[in-house]
């Protein structure tokens, strides 16, 4: 991790945004699970969950911005408003420009079936707007990653000038699914693990990270909650706990957590405190528990420390 201290007013090498820090669970405080990077002029946006599109609004990012969306893996929570992006990126670009998505292999069907269902608004749109003389562009990039290797894989994205790269994550039975290690030139990295449990995936992706980006759920608080469909989610993903011995042992600078199950309440500082205090823990560094809209600054100043 870089210790630079950055002088005030000085732009970012990389900006995170956690954009929705919910989970599945409809919630009237967060959005579902995405967070924007942005760095050398680059908007990438990964996952789409739930009200995406209201936060990057709220973020000051149009959707017509982005350079790729990229997704972790195809649970409904981190690509609900996919749909959303699409549309958006489309009406909101007035030249032919496609939208990259990139994510597992399934990504292509899923949006094949996106632009299926959108079929309709793609007609009545097109009908009525002159200007508007094709449909929907979107390139979809399906990364084949190996469940269970720790292999690296690159991501080019044409035009963003940017080390992206991909490892296999263990969210079985979700298969398959990823993380992704993104890197300034100037070597800001952050990681975004998406939903995982401890795997040599992550960990390689990991290594010497300035940013760990984890979904977590408390699992003390779920496994005494007797309804099965939510104990089954105990064994696929982390707890705070784990997300920070991943942290600790790839050597990151911050771990950012996200996806609270349950939820945060807004102002429940006490709450809060406790997620924070199973990860530390484990992981002595900096311990980022925010709410949506929560931007990190790379390379870190003193004064956010
Ligand atoms: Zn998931």
């Amino acid at each position: 991790m870089s210790d630079t201290a950055i002088p005030e007013n000085s732009t970012p090498d990389l900006v995170l945004t956690l954009l929705g820090t919910g989970g599945p669970l409809p919630d009237a405080h967060r959005a579902g699970p995405s967070q924007l990077v942005s760095a050398g002029g680059a908007q990438l946006l990964i996952d789409a969950g739930r009200a995406v599109v209201m936060r990057l609004a709220a973020a000051m990012v149009p959707v017509s911005a982005l350079d790729a969306v990229l997704l972790t893996h195809l649970h409904s929570d981190h690509i609900t408003d996919l749909s959303d992006v699409i549309t958006s990126h489309w009406v909101t670009t007035f030249e032919p420009t496609p939208l990259r998505i990139i994510g597992p292999v399934g990504t292509e069907r899923v949006v094949h079936h996106l632009l299926e269902a959108l079929g309709p608004d793609i007609c009545y749109r097109m009908d009525h707007h002159d200007d508007l003389a094709q449909p929907p562009l979107v390139e979809v990039t399906e990364l084949a990653v190996t469940p269970g290797s720790d292999a690296l894989v690159d991501v080019a994205i044409a035009g963003v000038d940017l080390m992206i790269s991909a490892a296999a994550t263990d969210h079985r039975p979700v298969e398959p699914s990823i993380g992704y290690r993104i890197a300034t030139p100037r070597g800001a990295s952050v990681v975004l693990a998406g939903d995982t449990v401890p795997c040599d995936g992550l960990d390689a992706l990991s290594r010497g990270a300035d940013v760990l980006v984890h979904t977590v759920i408390r699992k003390d608080i779920i496994a005494q909650i007797p309804i099965q469909r939510l104990l089954d989610t105990l064994d696929y993903h982390s707890s705070p706990e784990q997300a920070a011995q991943t942290a600790a042992g790839a050597g990151v600078g911050v771990l950012a957590l996200t996806h609270y199950v349950p939820a945060i309440p807004p102002g429940d500082d006490a709450a809060r405190s406790q997620w924070r205090d199973l990860a530390a823990a484990h992981f002595d560094g900096r311990i980022d528990v925010g709410d949506d809209l929560h931007r990190i600054e790379l390379p870190i100043s003193d004064s956010t420390t």
